[in-house]
């Protein structure tokens, strides 16, 4: 399996994640002490989304570069240089390993899924929170649970919306997620419904995957989750503006009507 990529490994990917060496990712690991590079996350200190751009404080050309060693890696913000973010790294036995971040996963997610606990509902962005902490420190099982769950919370309202608009959709509780996803398209991100094949790892059961393997689909299921709130959010906020501007114009046609029927335009 290829190594996902610097911006996934630094940003999305929970601490503790194994992540396997093969010999052609030397030149990978190789380059990430001499290429520039600039990622696009959320800065604790802006308290907003911002490019980070790399640091060339910390970096060396190591002999033997998936030998056991370890290392860190900076960033900065590109508003201010003095808002970093540390990462720490471990090669050991040719996996690589993050085992340390600054500010943490949690910090740099939670602030930015703040806008969504109104639509998640106190519950369920309680589990979001967890899930984000749990898999932040490394507790693949956990967290994937939690996320797990929500996602089909989330589907479930889905189905509702497209059910109260179209009828029933038949034999919708045999489904595997692939086809649910499917069924519900109208509603869903697009990307989501691009994509499906992938969550179809969410029909798997808990007990068939392992620690390891939750914490690696864990980016990709918070990232689906987000999707759908982003995209139910900025639907919710186009109707708002479509109805407050039909109220406008009914004032203003009213008050059209009223200054050809004879009154004044202006009261
Ligand atoms: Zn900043």
């Amino acid at each position: 399996m290829p190594l996902p990529s610097l911006s996934e490994i630094l940003l999305d990917l929970p601490l503790y994640t194994p992540l396997q060496l093969e010999t052609a990712d030397s030149g990978t690991l190789e380059e990430w002490g001499i290429d520039t590079f600039q990622l696009d996350g959320y800065c604790t200190h802006c308290e907003d989304r911002t490019i980070f751009y790399d640091s060339r404080l910390h970096r060396f050309r190591p002999e033997q570069p998936l030998g056991n060693r370890s290392f860190t890696m900076n960033i900065h913000c590109g508003r201010n240089k003095t808002h970093t973010v540390t990462f720490h790294f471990v090669i050991t036995k040719r996996t690589l390993m993050k085992v340390g971040q600054y500010p943490s996963h949690a910090d740099m997610s939670n602030p930015e899924l703040k806008k969504y606990r109104k639509a998640l509902g106190p519950e369920r962005a309680a589990e979001l929170h967890r899930a984000i902490g749990l898999a932040a420190n490394g507790v693949g099982i956990g967290s994937y649970a939690y996320l797990r769950r929500i996602f089909e919370t989330l589907l479930a309202d889905h189905r509702k919306a497209v059910e109260d608009a179209d009828g029933a959709i038949a034999g919708y509780d045999g489904m595997r997620i692939e086809e649910k996803i499917t069924a519900l398209k109208s509603v869903l991100p697009e990307a989501l419904v691009r994509n499906r094949s992938v969550y179809g790892i969410l029909s798997k059961g808990i007990h068939e995957l392992s620690e390891a393997e939750c914490l690696v689909i864990f980016p990709v299921v918070k990232d689906a989750i987000v999707m759908i709130l982003e995209q139910d959010r900025v639907n919710k906020e186009r109707r708002e503006q479509e109805a407050a501007l039909q109220k406008r114009l009914d004032a203003v046609a009213n008050q059209i009507k009223r200054a050809q029927s004879g009154g004044d335009l202006l009261n």
